[in-house]
Formats: structure tokens, sequence, C-alpha cells
């Protein structure tokens, strides 16, 4: 690398540290460009994508048909507020429900703000349907969550580096270990319980995937309890984890959930690929009898539903259909899992590997190094290929599901070489 390329990079690492609040610590590699499956750094160099922008990208950097609904939308209209109508809101909310089976959609910016939007949901619906009284309702949330960082939504958090200094919190949380059902109908016997909020595969926690019985028994304890399960599809949903969700088994949504399980939230919440990592796009489902507990003027968004992300994520979601990246993240990801399991025989430093479709983890045993997981990825990003720790020794992998079989056959090579080289002795 040329003095001159190294000043390029180094340039806007400095400008962010100078001038942005410290609240990341990113990989030093200065992303310029993004088309499919790869991004090119500031020196012009070529890397796999292995984080997709924490599974927003599911649909590939820039596809063409989302760019240029964006961009036809964009010199049309659009911002309106929701003052007064427009003509795309009602066309994507009548698309949203009929492509997840729900009633009703409300739609938001970021993952957290519908978590937020969720939560008031519930307990909203606990108190005018369920006849809890005021303040009492209760939500159920697992140990290791992540749901967001705003403050309601860190204060189900276990993670201390997500809480610590935070507080005080939001009272009403009940917080149980997740994947345990016993602990779960525990808490459930309370009364004053109006919701579980769960995600099915637990992604930035380091994607903990629960025994398979685990949803399907939030579900019926939910039903029989007059409870509200919610589940939280941020990452997992949009075709990530191989199917159109990780959790419903229940929508008209063209054959995408064909022999899945039957475990359908009463609210689900949706966002990052929703968009397809071009705008801003988030939105919670749920049937008439919990969506319309919500009156005009108690909840919304200056942003929210606004007709340049109305059209935006109908053509994201579009592409997840046309292309069925559902089908492709679901066999990539066998491909991906038999490899990188084939390392832990070979490697003591692989302990494990786990994921679904195209969100994947391994598990590294960290216990000499301590910082084994970066060290590997900054090695995987100097061989083209960009992935990034999650909980010290565990790497998430989730690249686009618009690689091919040849290209995850070529990143698995990158990724054992890359991890041969930090082999045990
Ligand atoms: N919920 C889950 C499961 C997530 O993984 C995330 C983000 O990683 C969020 C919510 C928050 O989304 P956002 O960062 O868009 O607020």
């Amino acid at each position: 690398m040329s003095t001159e390329t190294v000043k390029k990079s180094a340039y806007f690492i400095d400008l962010e540290d100078k001038y942005g609040a410290h609240n990341y610590h990113p990989l030093p590699v200065v992303l310029t460009k993004g088309e499919g499956v790869f991004l090119w750094d500031a020196e012009g160099k070529k890397y796999y994508d292995f984080l997709s922008a924490y599974s927003a990208v599911n649909q590939g950097h820039c596809h063409p048909r989302i760019i240029k609904a964006l961009v036809d939308q964009a010199s049309e209209l659009t911002l309106t507020s929701r003052a007064f109508y427009n003509n795309k809101l009602g066309v994507y909310e009548e698309y949203l429900t009929s492509y997840f089976g729900f009633d009703k959609a409300l739609i938001a910016n970021s993952g957290v703000e519908a978590v937020e939007s969720a939560i008031k949901l519930c307990r909203k619906w606990a108190y005018e349907k369920k006849g809890l009284t005021d303040q009492s309702a209760k939500i159920v949330f697992v140990e290791g969550n992540f749901h967001g960082r705003t403050l309601g939504v860190i204060s189900a958090s276990t993670d201390p580096l997500s809480t610590s200094g935070f507080g005080p919190y939001l009272p009403g949380i009940i917080i149980v270990p997740y994947n345990d059902q016993a602990a779960m109908a525990e808490a459930l016997e309370d009364p004053n319980v109006a919701g579980v909020l769960v995600e099915p595969i637990q992604g930035e926690a380091g994607v903990v995937v629960p025994d398979a019985d685990y949803l399907p028994f939030i579900r019926k304890q939910c039903t029989d309890k007059n409870i509200l399960m919610i589940a939280d599809e941020v990452q997992t949903g949009i075709a990530r984890t191989g199917k159109l969700l990780a959790t419903c088994g229940n929508c008209s949504c063209d054959g995408f959930c064909e022999n899945q399980p039957e475990v359908k939230p009463d609210i689900l919440i949706l966002g990052k690929a929703i968009s397809g990592g071009v705008l801003p796009v988030s939105a919670i489902l749920a049937n008439d009898d919990v969506m319309l507990c919500i009156r005009p003027g108690e909840h919304g968004s200056t942003f929210g539903g606004n007709p340049l992300a109305c059209v935006v994520s109908m053509a994201a979601l579009d592409v997840i259909r046309d292309e069925r990246l559902d089908a492709n993240a679901e066999q990539l990801g066998r491909i991906f899992r038999d490899r990188m399991r084939r390392m832990i025989e070979s490697n003591p430093i692989v302990t494990l590997v786990r994921g679904k479709g195209l969100l994947n983890a391994i598990v590294l045993d960290d216990s000499e190094e301590g910082k084994l997981a970066w060290n590997i990825c900054v090695r995987l990003s100097e061989n083209g290929l960009l992935a990034k720790p999650t909980h010290g020794n565990i790497i998430r992998f989730s690249p686009p599901l618009v690689m091919t079989e040849d290209q995850i056959h070529e990143c698995c090579d990158i990724i054992e070489k890359v991890i041969g080289e930090f082999r045990k002795q």
C-alpha cells in the first residue's frame, strides 16, 4: 500500500474519531462502495461482506430494483408526515399485512422504535382488553436479549455494557433465562404479565438458537394464559434464517412458510432488511383486537410511514420473494455450517458452529489470548472478508442472501485459511 492510499483511510478514521461520539469500536476499514455481496474500501480493495450491516442488507448492497424504487419515488414525494394521507402508505400497509398475514401494520423507522411501539401496544392491550389495573402490566424478557438501545429497551437488558450508568430503568419487567421452559412457565403465572418479548434466535448474543420446542411452548403458554407473544424478528426476519420469518407458520406469503411449525406471534416486529439497507424502516404487525387498542394521537412518528420508505420497502420485499432468497439462505447456510464444522475436528480453537440459514456464528476458545475473535476478524479483512466479533469470543457470519454457491465456498476457503493461522499449538 502506498503512503498516499494509507493516508486516505486514515483520514476518514481520524475524522470520525475527532468529531463523532465514541460509541462504536469499528474495524479499521473505510468503506466507500457496495454492490451485491461485495464492498470496497477507500483504497479500492474489494471484500466479501459477511455482516450485511447487521443483517440489514439481505438483498445485497445497492440492489438495482430497490435503488430504482428509491430514485423514482424521491423525485415525486418523500415526506408528508401523518397529518395528511399519502398515496403510498395504504398501499404499503395492504402489501405488508398480506405478505405477513396480519390485519394491521404500524410503520416506524428503526428497529428499537418498533420494539418500543410493541411494548406500548402490549401494555395498552393489557389495560383495555385483558383488564389489568393501570400501571400494573409486566412484560417478560429473556436473558441475553438484544432489542436496541433506548432506555425502555435497555431496562430489560442483561448486558452490563448496555445498562451500566444509564439508570434508573423502566419498571414492569421480568427477566428469565433463555430457552428455559420451566422458568418461563413460572414467570407467566404472574397475573400481571401482559406479554412475552423474545428473539426467535438471539443474534447479538452470538446467534443462540433455542430448542425446537421452545417457541411453540411460549406460544401455547401465551394462548392459554391470555398473554401476548411478541416476536422481535428485526434481525432474524426477512429470509435471514432460511425462511421468511424464524417464527411465522401461518401467513399467506406465497409458500415461504411451507412446512414450518405454527408459531405465529401476536405482535411481530420487523426492521433492518425490510428496506434492504436503503432507508431506516421498521414495522410492527398485529391483528385488529390488539392493534386497534392504540388510537389517534396516542402514538406516532414524523417520518414513520413516509412514501419513500413505503416504496423502498415494497421493492425490498419483492426482491426477497422474487429471488427466493429464503431458499438460497437455507441452502447456503447448510454448506457454510458443514464446512465450518469440519474445523472443529482439526482446530481446537473452534469450539462450536451454530446458526440457521445465513445467520451463523463460530464460538472460539479464547482462554489464552482474550482478543482472538478481534484478531481473526482483522486478518479476515486483510484477506478480503469482513466479519465482526460479537461478545468477545464469537464471530457472527451473516453475508447478503444473494450470495452464490461458488462464492460461499470461496469465503469458506478464506475463513478456514485465516483461522488455520491461529491454530493452537
Ligand atoms: N432487535 C433486534 C433483535 C436487533 O438485532 C436489533 C439491532 O441489532 C434491534 C432490535 C435494534 O434495531 P435498530 O438498531 O434498528 O434500532
